[in-house]
């Protein structure tokens, strides 16, 4: 199907049938190659399912649509095609909305388009069906909100909704299209010329030259060089080219959690199991699509070895992201792809290799730790503990690199990071920049939607609470996704009383010995009872073998675990304390 720009539209003949905006809005989204909607249907956008997926579309239907919205941010990341969640009205776009807002903070492309009720009774607040102004709530949560009155106009609100997620820094949009829009009708010729196909909606950005120059000056006079990968990088899909930068440079590098895999977790200039020491003792740090956030203490204090004057490299497409936390010396401002390339294509084929005398220690130092983890990891505890239940999980990734790991929870988050290595890029999926709860189910779906290979989920017990209803949705779609669920009977810990002495369980408490399996089993899934790694191992081989949708609920000993696992200094309490 060729477009032509609706400014061109009045030159196009009356064709004699009629378009209306449902199928308008379903043509715009497949023209831009938009196969997918993750969403859930209700007034008004129940029939929008219907003939989105009569028009060959995947309609992905959820039981709570911040789960839809997001498998829609995952898809997102996965593709670099904006992904997209469909709510109702008010409570469904506000359910949404938790999504939206976090696909922003991730830099995920998305859209949430919502149905909305009629702007005329809305704006007099006559009390409509679901009212709500959802275009202004919608506006400080995301990076773009617009609004379609005219079935004319959807060919270019689409468009501009797909610009604006995925050019510049990638992030949400919501699309507000009311009631009234889908019936509308128009001319179907005229309604079909009105659609735009956007041409290249994330154009490249060049770095500048001396920009380049300025970065590979303070690289080659490094001491002691490291490169910190981020999520930023993962979704760029510059895999060669961030490849052949290492290897070029010989500089170890640590990868960001949703990094891992871009080079394999096992590859020798890998310094994950070295992350103290190389952040505190590097002297120039380039940084590659990672923001210098809370994830690693700003940039500043004693994780950075302060004070010691460590000079920052940046390679964002924000211009706006530099200096954010500590100055940046070199700004390299453009697209990961272009400015990794130009960066190796300014180091030729001579470029020394960083000092023996800095990479040596932290090789060292890594095989050190690693060999340690290593015994931890070979103990086998009874009941199972975090390290005794993650050996198993290591090894069946190991022995499934292409499949794709969701993971949320506290400890649960914070060892599956540290113990179970990744191998491919874009393999893990995890609670990203706020640390957030429930995106398991919701992410689960959309990797095994948007990859078709199989997906493991390991979720900390609460975690999984946020959005385990969707188990029905993985079993209605036979969907190839094993949930593994720690189950210490509690958030953290399973182990805390009520200091009142009263009959009420203390707040981090769950009912003991729960038995989430069956909740698989309820929908046709298998249920698994793991105890044992070995268990927990086959169970987890079985269901990968087997596609089935498996749920597996691996009971840990309820005292192991931290509060708050790794953060545990951003509690007030303990703050106040230290
Ligand atoms: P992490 O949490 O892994 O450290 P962040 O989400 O903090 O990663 O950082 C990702 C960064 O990557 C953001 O600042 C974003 O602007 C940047 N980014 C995303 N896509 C691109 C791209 N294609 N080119 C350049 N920078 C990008």
């Amino acid at each position: 199907m060729t477009a032509t720009s609706p400014q061109e539209n009045h030159a196009v003949a009356d064709s004699g049938a009629q378009i209306d905006g449902f199928h308008l809005v379903i043509d715009a989204l497949k023209l831009n190659g938009i196969d997918t909607i993750f969403g859930l249907p209700g007034i008004p956008i129940t029939d929008l399912t219907r003939m989105a997926q009569g028009q060959g579309m995947r309609v992905i239907s959820f039981r709570h649509e911040q789960h839809a919205g997001n498998a829609a941010a995952a898809a997102g990341f996965l593709t670099q095609k904006p992904g997209i969640c469909l709510t109702v009205s008010a409570p469904g776009f506000l359910n949404g909305l938790t999504a939206l807002a976090n696909a922003t903070t991730n830099c995920f492309p998305m859209i949430l388009i919502s149905g909305s009720s009629e702007r005329e009774i809305v704006d007099l607040q006559q009390g409509d069906y679901e009212e709500m102004d959802q275009l202004a709530i919608a506006k400080p949560l995301c990076k773009a909100a617009f609004r379609v009155l005219h079935a004319e106009d959807i060919g270019v609100g689409i468009a501009r909704a797909i610009r604006s997620a995925l050019s510049g820094r990638p992030g949400g949009v919501y699309l507000d299209l009311p009631a009234k829009l889908f019936a509308q009708t128009m001319d179907a010729a005229k309604g079909a010329a009105s659609l735009i196909k956007v041409v290249d909606p994330a154009p490249r950005q060049i770095p500048a030259a001396d920009a380049v120059a300025r970065a590979l000056d303070l690289l080659k006079g490094a001491k002691r060089p490291l490169i910190l990968l981020g999520k930023g990088a993962a979704y760029a899909q510059a895999d060669a080219d961030i490849r052949a930068l290492v290897e070029t440079s010989g500089i170890p590098y640590l990868p960001m959690s949703m990094a891992k895999g871009l080079l394999p977790d096992t590859h020798a200039q890998c310094a994950s199991a070295a992350r103290s020491y190389v952040l505190a003792e590097s002297d120039v740090v380039l940084l590659i699509g990672a923001r210098l956030n809370w994830l690693l203490s700003h940039g500043k204090g004693k994780t950075w070895g302060a004070p010691t004057g460590k000079q920052f490299i940046q390679i964002d497409i924000s211009p706006t992201e530099m200096d954010s936390n500590v100055a940046i010396a070199a700004p390299l401002v453009g697209d990961i792809g272009s400015c990794v390339a130009a960066l190796v294509a300014g180091m030729g084929s001579h470029w020394p290799k960083a000092p023996a005398d800095w990479t040596g220690p932290v090789f060292s130092k890594r095989d050190a730790n690693q060999a340690k983890m290593a015994e931890t990891l070979a103990k086998n505890p009874s009941p199972m503990n975090f390290h005794s239940a993650l050996s198993a999980v290591r090894a069946v990734v190991k022995a499934h690199p292409d499949a794709m790991l969701v993971n949320e929870g506290a400890n649960t988050l914070d060892f599956t990071r540290s113990i179970v290595d990744m191998y491919q890029p874009r393999k893990r999926l995890d609670v990203g920049t706020w640390g957030i709860m429930g995106i398991g189910m919701g992410f689960a779906v959309a990797a095994a939607v948007v990859t078709g290979k199989p997906v493991i989920a390991i979720e900390g017990d609460s975690a999984f609470g946020f959005s385990g209803m969707e188990v029905e949705t993985i079993c209605r779609y036979h969907l190839p996704i094993c949930v593994v669920v720690f189950n210490n009977n509690g958030v953290y810990r399973g182990t805390d009383v009520n200091a009142s002495g009263g009959a009420d369980v203390a707040p981090t408490v769950f009912v003991k010995g729960a038995r989430y399996d069956k909740m698989m089993e309820a929908f046709g899934g298998v249920g698994v009872q793991a105890t044992t790694p070995a268990q927990l191992q086959e169970a987890m081989e079985a269901a990968i073998a087997s596609g089935q949708p498996t749920l597996i609920n691996a009971v840990i000993d309820e005292t192991a675990g931290t509060e708050s696992g790794r953060i545990t200094m951003l509690n007030p309490q303990t703050a106040k304390k230290t």
